[in-house]
């Protein structure tokens, strides 16, 4: 206990001292976001500079081992950490699908030379992924995917075609699933690393409703990878997926808590929207307060199980549901509250249509990894444990 202590000390005296001014600034929206990469373009020199010292701690993946580019650090003293770095309001030097995504896959399933190139190259955001799940016929029944991988002695030969791959575009690497055996529809899904730049790669992007364009669709035609960028067993590639998808949802159910890609107002509560005069609506924001507070509460538990490998598998489901759907009432609420300002698009007042443009954006919280229905239909089954389910 008296180690903790001091460690926070030490932490809350290092980032005092090494996190610039303008990363305690409030973030203004998703640009304000440090994707890493190759072709990255760092917003100012102080959001290359945070990235670069916390790297160099291993404070991108504080709980990761060290070896691997983390900070080795125990559940106990990673949870202090992002304690302090809420209470300074330090913004996080790295988002990444690496970080959230691949790189747990690759803690459980990679080779050793597997961790030490790929995870370290993630913990110092040198290179963006992209996630090549979805195909235009596999959605929510994600084993039915057509994406062929041919053994060609000493690579595999890539064919097929992704959709909703999100910033496929601006991705410099992609983890992706394909079809290795048409035997078995799980038993013939393999999980491939490769580089976008491969020649046979490509993408378009996808015009959304809230004017951005987020996702491509992206596709292989002869693409060649090298066999040792198979993660896991040929054919055994759905083990992988599912385990990735477990702390996807993980990830994403952050956004109850106001955190996250596409998150309206931040923190729990409301914000800085302006309480209204309409007792219904003021009544909706109450209760909308009470409940953040309780998926809070909620998260923190779900997230120490999880670190102490206590979750129940199918916990991520019910906490990506539960996440996403109060993130989009937050978004509703904004809109509410607002009135017919929030709805302005372009203007400077409106920080150009912000509440607006993360509403339509929050919709598509209860599809990406994995819709809701498909989330409560997991815990029906594997929680619940309902008949038929
Ligand atoms: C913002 C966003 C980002 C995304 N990013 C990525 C990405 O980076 N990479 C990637 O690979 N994919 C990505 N996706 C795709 C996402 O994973 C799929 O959209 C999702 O899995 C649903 O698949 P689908 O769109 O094919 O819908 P479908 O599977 O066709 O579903 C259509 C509707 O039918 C319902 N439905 C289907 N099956 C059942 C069932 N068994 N029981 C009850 N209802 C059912 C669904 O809930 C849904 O309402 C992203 C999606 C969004 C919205």
């Amino acid at each position: 206990m008296a180690d903790l202590e001091a460690f926070r000390a030490e932490t809350r005296a290092w980032l005092e001292a090494n996190c610039p001014a303008e990363m305690r600034d409030p973030m203004r929206g998703e640009k304000d976001l440090c994707w890493g990469g190759r072709r990255f373009e760092f917003q100012s020199p102080a959001q290359k500079r945070w990235l670069d010292v916390m790297a160099s701690r291993g404070w991108t993946v504080p709980d990761w081992p060290k070896e691997y580019g983390g900070g080795g650090l125990s559940p106990a003293e990673a949870k202090i950490l992002k304690e302090e770095m809420a209470e300074l309001g330090c913004r996080s030097p790295l988002t990444s699908f690496g970080i959230s995504m691949l790189g747990p896959a690759l803690l459980k399933f990679g080779t050793e030379e597997q961790k030490k190139h790929y995870l370290t190259e993630i913990a110092r955001g040198e290179i963006r992924w992209c996630q090549g799940y979805s195909e235009p016929g596999a959605g929510s029944d994600l084993a039915g995917l057509q994406t062929k991988a041919e053994d060609k002695g000493d690579h595999y030969l890539v064919n097929g075609q992704k959709v909703w791959t999100s910033y496929a575009d601006e991705a410099d690497w992609i983890f992706c699933l394909v079809r290795t055996s048409s035997e078995s529809k799980h038993g013939g899904i393999s999980f491939l690393l490769f580089d976008m730049e491969s020649p046979g790669v490509s993408t378009k992007p996808i015009l959304l409703i809230s004017g951005n364009s987020p996702f491509c669709e992206t596709f292989f035609d002869d693409v060649n990878v090298p066999k040792d960028q198979l993660v896991g067993e040929i054919n055994k590639g759905w083990d992988v997926a599912k385990y990735l998808l477990g702390h996807e949802r993980e990830m994403i159910s952050g956004m109850g808590l106001g955190l996250g890609i596409g998150t309206g107002a931040s923190g729990v509560t409301l914000g800085p929207v302006v309480k209204p005069e309409d007792p219904l609506t003021r009544a909706e924001i109450a209760t909308f307060d009470v409940d953040a507070l309780a998926f809070a509460a909620m998260s923190e538990r779900f997230i120490d199980q999880l670190k102490a490998g206590e979750a129940h598998p199918a916990l991520p489901s019910m906490m990506k549901y539960a996440g996403t759907e109060l993130n989009k009432r937050r978004n509703e609420l904004v809109m509410a509250a607002g009135g017919s300002n929030a709805l302005e698009w372009d203007s400077e007042r409106s920080k150009n249509g912000k509440a607006a443009r993360d509403w339509l954006r929050s919709r598509g919280n209860s599809i990406e990894g994995g819709t809701s229905e498909i989330q409560l239909g997991i815990v029906a089954k594997h929680i619940l444990r309902l008949p038929g389910a």
